[in-house]
């Protein structure tokens, strides 16, 4: 038997430690810096993914770094009978950044999933206990956020799930104008489906999912998990889609809001929907820590700092404009908004582009058979992303031998 790479004898002891929900991982990293990441065999990759909209600074970033490591040698945890200043100051920056009016709040969880929950029990809280989702959707795997995720195949295994939950197609307002009734607690959408491949919502939409809340008396909640952060060239993607003055009720982020350090915020604007889960209604143990918030904190000081929605929206549409230049026949389109962005294919080839990428040292995924996913960190380089772009043909190339043979 020939000897196992270092890499092949780690996943060894993966599959033989770790419970199977996510198939066997495809490389074993070992350390990152800006937008690159090395594997354990010291293989360097450009990482477009970022921990899938995660690190929007990137790897290692000296900012983050340096306040994660003086926070780690104050406080790391204190309990909810007592604040700190980085909770605090999390809370505010992401207040100030959402245009929220005086009387908004902000809760803290560990996760997106956990943002969610508390948007949900926040809708249960008026009384009307149904939810209408949207086809596509993605809200997350505990079993409140999964009974309002799309995909069968995440939910049937674990029925009954949270009931009075509805799914109406995705950008189609007279379908959801019919499944709102006065039973209709909320309402509740991603500006741009992520999972189901980077859809962004159709023009008007998200004004249109506002005028049937308001003229229904169901909260709209924006699940901005995945959009949120600066990443689509806004704080928040709605700040862009939705007219001005206009805003959701709630607002969930996670993924990019701690560049990496788990946390999650629900975000309720103005004192009636903030009032609507009371003392001792909702709580966490380990939800608005002192380092999560310090790392939440630096993050959004450090994409103000350096311009990083501004650059987002640069480099997003000098990508687009790379690829689509390429003309390449396998290619349809370019969609989304600043760095978060799916490459369209004529075929459903994407996950062997996934593994040719991979073997060609860029890290992309495939949230659909025919979409590409690019969720770079925010710090990425045009020069960078150009690098993907030129090997693309020879990627697509490889990808389509692959497939043929
Ligand atoms: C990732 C994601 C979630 C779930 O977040 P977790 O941190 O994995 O629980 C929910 N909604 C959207 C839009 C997401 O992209």
């Amino acid at each position: 038997m020939s000897e196992l790479t270092e890499a092949q004898a780690l996943i060894e002891r993966y599959r033989a430690s770790y419970i199977t929900v996510f198939g066997d991982p495809s490389l074993v990293l070992d350390h990152g810096d800006g937008a690159y990441v090395w594997d354990v065999e010291g293989t360097r990759y450009l990482d477009l993914l970022g921990g899938i909209a995660v690190n929007a600074l990137g790897h290692a970033h000296p900012a983050l770094v340096e306040a994660i490591r003086n926070q780690a040698g104050r406080l790391l945890h204190i309990s909810n009978f007592f604040t700190t200043t980085a909770q605090i100051g999390a809370a505010e920056a992401i207040l100030a950044r959402a245009d929220a009016p005086p009387g908004s709040g902000v809760f803290f969880g560990n996760s997106g999933s956990e943002a969610i929950e508390a948007a949900l029990k926040v809708a249960r809280r008026t009384g009307r206990p149904g939810i209408v989702a949207v086809e596509g959707a993605f809200h997350g795997r505990t079993t409140g956020a999964l009974a309002v995720t799309w995909k069968e195949a995440y939910r049937t295994p674990f029925e009954p799930l949270l009931g009075g939950v509805s799914h109406v197609p995705f950008g189609d307002l007279d379908a959801l104008r019919a499944a709102v009734t006065d039973d209709t607690g909320a309402i509740l959408v991603e500006p741009i489906l992520g999972e189901a491949g980077v859809i962004p919502a159709p023009d008007g939409y998200l004004a249109g999912v506002r005028e049937i809340a308001d003229d229904s008396g169901a909260l709209m909640i924006l699940d901005e998990i995945q959009t949120g952060v600066g990443r689509t060239g806004t704080w928040f993607a709605w700040q862009q889609l939705l007219p001005k003055g206009v805003r959701p009720d709630l607002m969930t982020l996670a993924k990019g809001l701690g560049g990496g350090v788990p946390i999650g915020a629900l975000v309720a604007f103005g004192p009636e929907i903030a009032g609507l889960l009371g003392p001792g209604q909702h709580g966490s143990t380990f939800g608005g820590n002192p380092l999560a918030c310090r790392a939440a904190l630096t993050v959004l000081d450090t994409i103000e700092r350096d311009d990083l929605m501004g650059r987002a929206v640069e480099l997003g549409d000098h990508l687009a404009e790379e690829v689509l230049a390429l003309g390449h026949p396998l290619i349809t389109g370019v969609r989304g908004l600043g760095l978060l962005r799916a490459i369209t294919l004529a075929e459903p080839i994407a996950p062997a582009v996934v593994a040719a990428a991979r073997d060609a040292g860029f890290i992309i995924n495939a949230p659909a058979p025919d979409a590409l996913r690019l969720a770079p960190p925010l710090v990425v380089t045009a020069e960078e992303l150009s690098t993907f772009t030129a090997a693309l043909p020879a990627i697509l190339d490889a990808a389509t031998t692959k497939e043929a043979s």
